[in-house]
C-alpha cells in the first residue's frame, strides 16, 4: 500500500511521440542525488536490497555466505559486517531511502571504562584499558541542526535542473545542452515533446536501481514495466 507521508522523488519524462522514443528526463536535485548515491552503495548492500531479483550470481553468493556456519570463519571475522556493510557517508545526510537502513542501524562499540577508542564490531579489546569494547553507541549523521552549517542534504547544490538521458548520463539543463538533443530527434522546439510526470517512492526507486544494473535504457524499460503492469491489472481486475 502506498504511504502518503513518504518522501517522493519527482521526475519528468519527455517523449517524442512520433518516433515513440524517450528524448530525455528532467530531474531536480533529489533525483541526481539518488544517482550519486547509487554509485556510493557497497556491492553487498545492492545485493541485499535486490537479492532474488538480482541478475547474475551475486544473490546466491550472498545467501550462501548468510547461511554458512560461523564455525568456518576466522574468529576475528564478522559475517554481519560483510553482509551489511556501511555505506560511506560522503554528504550531510544521505538522500532518501536506500541508506536509511545503514544510518538507523549503524552502531559502533566502545569500552565502558576509558572510552578512548571505537570499533565497528563488538567485543574487541580496548587498546588502552584492555577491557572488552561491548557498549553499543549509535551513529549521528551530520546535519544543519548539529553542525550549525546551513548545508543542504545530499550531493548537489541548490535548485538546479538536470537533463538525464535514458542511459543515466546527465548534464545541467541549459539551451546549449538541450538543442543538440532536440536536433538529434529532428525536433525544432521542446513543446513538440509529450511530458509525463513521475513521482517515485522507495519501491519504484528500488526498481530503478535494478534496471540500472540490467538496462542501457533505464527510463524506457521502467515505462514498459509500468505499461505491462497496467495491462495485467486491466486483464485481472481485483
Ligand atoms: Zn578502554
Amino acid at each position: 500500500m502506498e504511504n502518503a507521508t513518504e518522501a517522493k522523488i519527482s521526475l519528468k519524462l519527455f517523449w517524442d511521440t512520433n518516433a515513440d522514443k524517450l528524448v530525455f528526463a528532467e530531474a531536480g536535485k533529489d533525483f541526481v542525488d539518488f544517482l550519486f548515491h547509487l554509485l556510493s552503495l557497497p556491492l553487498a548492500t545492492v545485493t541485499r536490497i535486490l537479492k532474488e531479483d538480482m541478475v547474475g550470481s551475486l544473490g546466491k553468493l550472498y545467501e550462501t555466505i548468510e547461511n554458512l556456519s560461523e564455525s568456518y570463519l576466522q574468529p576475528n571475522q564478522n559475517k554481519n559486517a560483510l553482509l551489511n556493510p556501511r555505506a560511506p557517508i560522503c554528504a550531510t545526510e544521505i538522500p532518501l531511502m536506500l541508506s536509511d537502513y545503514e544510518l538507523h542501524n549503524r552502531k559502533s562499540y566502545v569500552c565502558s571504562n576509558c572510552n578512548s577508542f571505537v570499533a565497528d564490531v563488538p567485543n574487541l579489546l580496548c587498546p588502552r584499558c584492555k577491557q572488552k569494547m561491548s557498549s553499543a553507541v549509535s551513529y549521528v549523521p551530520p546535519s544543519p541542526a548539529n553542525t550549525g552549517f546551513p548545508v543542504d542534504r545530499g550531493f548537489i547544490k541548490g535548485s538546479v535542473s538536470f537533463i538525464v538521458m535514458d542511459n543515466l548520463e546527465f548534464m545541467p539543463m541549459s539551451t546549449k545542452n538541450l538543442l543538440p538533443l532536440l536536433r538529434k530527434f529532428n525536433l525544432k522546439e521542446s513543446h513538440e515533446l509529450e511530458e509525463m510526470d513521475l513521482k517515485l517512492d522507495s519501491r519504484q526507486v528500488m526498481r530503478l536501481l535494478k534496471l540500472s544494473l540490467e538496462s542501457k535504457t533505464v527510463f524506457t524499460s521502467y515505462y514498459q514495466l509500468l505499461l505491462s503492469e497496467a495491462l495485467k491489472n486491466a486483464c485481472n481486475p481485483m
